[in-house]
C-alpha cells in the first residue's frame, strides 16, 4: 500500500486495521513514525497485568490535542473565569493531564486535585467554588453519596454549572442521578490513549450524541466480526484514522466501542459528525448462557428502582449453567424488604431476559474505586 493508492473516501477501506494488540507487540516504542529524539512527552495506558501500551507525542501532536481539547470545554460552556476541579487521575493516564491542557486553552482556572481524597475534594469544590467537575462518572455518582454522607448539600453547599464526564460507559440514569443530586449539567466525552486521550468526540448542549472533531479524525463504523464498513446510522464497532498526528498516526485504528455514527448537521450548527453514546465496549459485554448482556444495562434497571443505593456489582459464575448475581447497596431499614428484591428481580428479567440472583447488601459494603468503577465480577473458569 502506497499513500498514492489513497484517493478517495472509499479507498480508505483498503487500508488494514490497526489492532491494540498491534501496539502491545510493538511495546515500547516500536510503532514510531518520528525519529525518538522528536518524542516531547509520553504516557502509557492503565494496564493492570502486563506491558502497558505507551503513546507518544511530538510537540506538534501535543499543540493539536490542546486545541481538541480547548474547544472540547468550549462546546460544554466553559469560559474563562470558571473554575475546573480535576478530578481525573494525573500520571501516565490521559485523563488528568489531558483535561488540564484542556481547561487552559479556554483560560478557566484549573484545579489539579486528581482523584480520589474524597473529603479534601469535597471541601475544596465547596471553599474553591468550582464550577466545573470534570471526573469519571462513576466517582462522580459516588460523589452524590459521599457529598451527603459527609454532611454536604449538594445544591447549596457547591455551585457547579458543567461536569465532563468520560472514560468509562454510563447511563442515562446516571446523568439524572448526577444532575439532580449537584444541579449540573453533565456532559459525555469520549477519547482513548491511542488517540491522544479524551477530547475525541463531547456532547454539545443539544445531548443528541457527541461530536467527533472530524478535522483530526476519521470516523467509520464496521461490522466487528467481519470488519465491513457500514452505512451512517447503523450500529457497529468504531474505528478511528488519526489526521494529522506525527507520534503514532494510527490508521483504522479498532476502538473494541459499538456505537454509531450521524452525519446530519446538528440544531447546535456543528458539521462535525456525531457518534451515539457507547453502550459498552465489545470487550466489557458478558456472553452469559448465550445472551449478550452489557453492565450499562443493569445500571439502567438499578437506577430506575427507588429505594436502591448508588453502589452495584455484578458477579457471573458457572454452576453448571452460567449464573448472573448483582449485588446493589440498600439503606438499613429495606435489607430486608422482600418487595424491593423481587421488584430489581422482576425489572432485570424484563431488560435482560436471563433470571439474576439479586442480593440487598448494607451501604457502604461494596468495593470504593476512587478511579474507574470495577462492576463485573467474573469467576468464571477460564479456559
Ligand atoms: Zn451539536
Amino acid at each position: 500500500m502506497k499513500p498514492e493508492s489513497i484517493k478517495t473516501l472509499d479507498d480508505v477501506a483498503k487500508i488494514p486495521f490497526t489492532v491494540k494488540t498491534d501496539l502491545r507487540d510493538n511495546y515500547p516504542l516500536g510503532i514510531l513514525a518520528v525519529p525518538p529524539h522528536r518524542l516531547y512527552c509520553l504516557h502509557a495506558s492503565s494496564g493492570t497485568t502486563g506491558k502497558p501500551i505507551v503513546v507518544a507525542y511530538t510537540r506538534r501532536d501535543l499543540e493539536c490535542w490542546t486545541r481538541l481539547m480547548g474547544r472540547t470545554f468550549d462546546v460544554a460552556g466553559v469560559r474563562k473565569g470558571d473554575i475546573v476541579q480535576n478530578m481525573y487521575g494525573y500520571g501516565l493516564f490521559t485523563g488528568g493531564l489531558g483535561f488540564h491542557y484542556g481547561a487552559r486553552a479556554v483560560g478557566a482556572t484549573v484545579v489539579p486535585s486528581s482523584v480520589g481524597n474524597t473529603k479534601r475534594q469535597l471541601m475544596l469544590m465547596k471553599d474553591l467554588r468550582s464550577t466545573v467537575a470534570a471526573c469519571t462518572p462513576s466517582y462522580m455518582v459516588y460523589l452524590c453519596e459521599a457529598s451527603r454522607a459527609e454532611g454536604y448539600s449538594p445544591r447549596t453547599d457547591f455551585v457547579l454549572k458543567i461536569g465532563l464526564f468520560g472514560a468509562e460507559p454510563w447511563s442515562e440514569e446516571a446523568r439524572k442521578r448526577i444532575e439532580d443530586t449537584f444541579g449540573l449539567r453533565a456532559h459525555d466525552c469520549f477519547g482513548m490513549s491511542e488517540l491522544y486521550g479524551p477530547g475525541v468526540a463531547i456532547e454539545c448542549d443539544q445531548r443528541n450524541g457527541l461530536h467527533v472533531w472530524g478535522d483530526e479524525f476519521l470516523v467509520e463504523t464496521i461490522n466487528p466480526d467481519t470488519g465491513e464498513v457500514l452505512e451512517p446510522g447503523s450500529e457497529g464497532e468504531l474505528v478511528f484514522t488519526m489526521l494529522s498526528r506525527e507520534a503514532m498516526p494510527l490508521l483504522r485504528y479498532r476502538t473494541r466501542d459499538l456505537s454509531r455514527v450521524f452525519e446530519e448537521e446538528c440544531a447546535c450548527g456543528r458539521y462535525h459528525s456525531r457518534i451515539q453514546r457507547i453502550k459498552g465496549r465489545s470487550d466489557d459485554m458478558l456472553i452469559i448462557g448465550g445472551v449478550n448482556i452489557f453492565p450499562s444495562q443493569v445500571e439502567h434497571v438499578l437506577m430506575n428502582v427507588r429505594g436502591l443505593g448508588d453502589q452495584y456489582q455484578i458477579v457471573v459464575s458457572h454452576e453448571e449453567l452460567d449464573r448472573l448475581a448483582v449485588k446493589v447497596e440498600a439503606p438499613q431499614g429495606r435489607l430486608n424488604d422482600f418487595e424491593l428484591l423481587k421488584k430489581v428481580q422482576t425489572d432485570l428479567f424484563a431488560t435482560l431476559g436471563i433470571r439474576t440472583r439479586v442480593e440487598l447488601v448494607e451501604e457502604g459494603s461494596l468495593p470504593r474505586l476512587e478511579g474507574k468503577a470495577k462492576r463485573v465480577v467474573d469467576l468464571r473458569p477460564k479456559e
